[in-house]
């Protein structure tokens, strides 16, 4: 079973659902032309799917186009259903740096025909992730700066401020329709810039205040 652990604490959480927010930020949107949604729009990656900092990415043999998504990690500490936006953020343990990994072509070619595309963001390797930052450490999770850099240049630049959702509001969206229990993760959408990566690339995402993560692909 995956575990994660927060930074400076020896408490470690099994890793639960890992949920993932799309279409949160409206350049994003913009760039796959895609329509601004009404509802989140929710999908989960299995635990499976992590892949811890230093490792290496394992792009399927059956897709050409796996893009990055530089986004911010929310560990829940305290479990709830139907959670208030007020109380939102005591439910939280942690903040970390997380690549929500996507298979661009599997997931357009799924989508054309109106079928699940969860496959092109869950195979193994999809869900790099850093250790977590205590929440109380972090002060506003809804003012920090990203940044991800492919072989050193800058390929995804944003702020939390820009997202559609606060993670308040995703906190108690999400968990109108499923319970959140500790050691759940909530990927919470990615800002501007996703672009293919390729074998040998090596990756370097960083939040202000957050931490940072480096991986490579294989
Ligand atoms: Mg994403």
């Amino acid at each position: 079973m995956h575990q994660v652990k927060i930074i400076g604490s020896t408490k470690t959480y099994p890793v639960g659902k890992i949920i993932g927010l799309g279409r949160n930020y409206l350049e994003h949107i913009r760039e796959l032309g895609n329509k601004v949604p009404e509802r989140a729009v929710i999908f989960c990656k299995p635990a499976s799917s992590l892949l811890h900092e230093g490792g290496a990415i394992k792009i399927p043999e059956y897709s050409n186009d796996c893009h990055h998504e530089l986004e911010l990690a929310l560990l829940v500490g305290k479990p709830g259903k139907n959670i208030r936006e007020e109380s939102a953020l005591a439910h939280l343990s942690g903040y970390a740096v997380a690549l929500d990994l996507t298979l661009r072509d599997l997931q357009s070619e799924l989508k054309s025909k109106g079928l699940p595309w969860e496959v092109a963001k869950g195979f193994d390797t999809s869900c790099p992730l850093s250790d977590f930052t205590a929440a109380d450490r972090v002060s506003d999770p809804n003012n920090l700066e990203l940044c991800l850099k492919v072989n050193g240049e800058i390929r995804q630049q944003g702020n939390t401020a820009q997202m559609m959702r606060s993670v308040e509001e995703i906190i108690a969206e999400i968990s109108t329709f499923y319970t959140l229990e500790a050691g759940d993760i909530i990927l919470t959408g990615t800002p501007a810039g996703v672009s293919r990566i390729i074998s040998g690339d090596q990756l370097e995402g960083t939040i202000e205040g957050v931490g940072s993560l480096q991986v490579s692909v294989a």
